[in-house]
C-alpha cells in the first residue's frame, strides 16, 4: 500500500471511529422515540400523523406525466416564475419527507383550486399535499408562515388584519332571532357592501343583530391547521339558533366548527327561501363561489334570486365547471397582484358573454372580482345582496 492510499485509509477510519463515538456520546440506547426526534429534527426529520401516514402513499403516486401543469393558471400563463407547478409540488414535496426549510413562499401561492387534480392520470391529491406541507410548517416551522402576524391577531380575537372594524349601522332589536356573521372582509375591505348587506335585512324589519366586536371566523389561518376556534360559544349564550353569512367561505368555515349545533345558512339560501326579489333591467351573470357549488352545493339559491328579475341571465357556469376566481388558499390576502391575474383570467367569458353586471356572494370572489375589472369597462361586480339592496 503506498503512502496515500495508507494515509487516506487511516483518515476514514479515523472520521468513521470518530463517528461511533460521537453517536453514543449524543445518542444512548433506550432514550426512547422522543430523544430520536430531537436529535433528528436538526436533520429536518419530522413525524407523521396516523392519518397523514395514511394519505402519504396517495401523495405518492405521481408519474411524471406534467398534464397537470396544463391546467394551473399560475403556471401556464400567468406567473411561470411564482409558483412550483404542480407536477414540481407533486414529485418534490412528497418523495421524502418534505423539506420544509427550503419550500419557502411559494408553497402559499397555491389557490387550492384542485383544477390540476381534474386530469390527474394517478389521482394525485395536489392541493392536499400543499395543505399538508403548510400545516407541518405552521406546526414545526411557524416563523417560515409569510402571515405570522395575521396568525397572532386572529388567536387575540381580531382578524388577520389586526383591525377591530366600526359598527354597522342597523335597527338594535329586543330579542333577535339571527345573527348575521359579516365576517372580516365585508366588515373592513368591501365595507359599503357589508353596509348595503345589512341595510337590505333591516329595511325589511328582519330581527337580526350583528356580533358586537365580531371575531375571525378563523378561515385564513386554519385551512394551514392553525386550530382556531371561532367564538361560536358567545352566540349560543345569545341564544341564538340561526346564524345567516353572506361571505361563502364563513358559512363553510361556521358550518364545519358548528358540528350542527347551529342553523347555518348561507345568505343566498336565507333570501331565495324568504322570496327577495331582483328588480334589474341589464344582462345579469353569477360567479359562483367555488367552496359553495363544489363543497356545499349551493347553486340553485342565487340563480333562484337572480331569475326573479326576469333579465337577460348569462349563466356561464351552467355546466358547473367554474373553478376558484384566484384568491382562494389565502392568495387573495398574500398577493392580491397574482390573485388578481387569475381574476382577470377567469372573467374573459363572462366580458365576452356581453356581460354587464356581474353578482357573486362571497367577500373574497367580490374582492378579487373587483380586481379583474378595470374601471373603463363596462362590466360592474357587486355582491348578490348588495345589488338586491340597490335595486330596492
Ligand atoms: S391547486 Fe390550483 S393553483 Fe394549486 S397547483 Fe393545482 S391548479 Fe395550480
Ligand atoms: S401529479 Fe398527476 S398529472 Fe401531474 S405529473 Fe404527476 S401524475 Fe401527471
Amino acid at each position: 500500500m503506498d503512502t496515500r492510499k495508507a494515509y487516506a485509509t487511516f483518515l476514514l477510519g479515523k472520521t468513521y471511529i470518530g463517528h461511533l463515538f460521537s453517536r453514543l456520546a449524543v445518542w444512548k440506547r433506550g432514550q426512547g422515540y422522543s430523544a430520536f426526534k430531537e436529535k433528528y429534527l436538526a436533520d429536518n426529520f419530522f413525524e407523521l400523523t396516523p392519518e397523514e401516514r395514511n394519505a402519504f402513499p396517495g401523495f405518492q403516486k405521481c408519474i411524471n406525466c406534467g398534464v397537470c401543469i396544463t391546467q394551473c393558471l399560475f403556471s401556464v400563463d400567468l406567473l411561470h416564475e411564482e409558483l412550483p407547478d404542480p407536477e414540481n409540488i407533486a414529485c418534490s414535496l412528497s418523495r421524502p419527507l418534505p423539506d420544509l426549510w427550503t419550500v419557502k413562499e411559494d408553497i402559499y401561492k397555491c389557490t387550492l383550486c384542485g383544477a390540476c387534480e381534474t386530469v390527474c392520470p394517478q389521482g394525485v391529491p395536489i392541493s392536499e399535499i400543499v395543505q399538508f406541507v403548510r400545516r407541518k410548517i405552521s406546526v414545526i416551522a411557524p416563523e417560515l408562515a409569510p402571515y405570522k402576524e395575521g396568525i397572532a391577531y386572529t388567536k387575540k380575537g381580531y382578524n388577520v388584519f389586526g383591525e377591530r372594524p366600526a359598527p354597522f349601522v342597523y335597527t338594535k332589536r329586543a330579542k333577535p332571532s339571527y345573527l348575521l356573521y359579516m365576517g372580516c372582509l365585508y366588515s373592513l375591505k368591501e365595507r359599503e357592501a357589508g353596509q348595503r348587506i345589512v341595510s337590505l335585512l333591516d329595511n325589511a324589519a328582519l330581527d337580526f343583530t350583528i356580533l358586537a366586536e365580531e371575531t375571525c371566523c378563523g378561515m385564513p389561518i386554519d385551512i394551514d391547521g392553525n386550530c382556531y376556534d371561532v367564538d361560536l360559544k358567545r352566540i349560543a349564550e345569545m341564544n341564538i339558533k340561526t346564524i345567516i353569512a353572506p361571505c361563502a367561505q364563513c358559512y363553510s368555515h361556521l358550518k364545519e366548527k358548528a358540528n350542527g349545533n347551529f342553523n347555518i345558512l348561507h345568505i343566498t339560501e336565507f333570501l331565495a327561501d324568504a322570496g327577495y326579489k331582483l328588480k334589474a333591467k341589464t344582462n345579469l351573470s353569477y360567479y359562483d363561489p367555488c367552496v359553495l357549488h363544489i363543497k356545499h352545493n349551493i347553486y340553485d339559491a342565487p340563480r333562484q334570486l337572480i331569475k326573479t328579475s326576469g333579465a337577460k341571465f348569462i349563466d356561464i357556469n351552467h355546466d358547473k365547471s367554474l373553478l376558484c376566481c384566484g384568491a382562494g388558499g389565502g392568495v387573495g390576502m398574500l398577493y392580491p397582484e397574482m390573485a388578481g391575474a387569475v381574476a382577470k383570467e377567469r372573467l374573459k367569458p363572462f366580458k365576452e358573454a356581453g356581460t354587464e353586471i356581474l353578482l357573486t356572494e362571497c367577500s373574497y370572489c367580490l374582492q378579487n372580482l373587483r380586481r379583474g375589472v378595470s374601471a373603463k369597462e363596462k362590466m360592474k361586480v357587486y355582491s348578490l345582496t348588495e345589488y338586491l339592496f340597490l335595486s330596492s
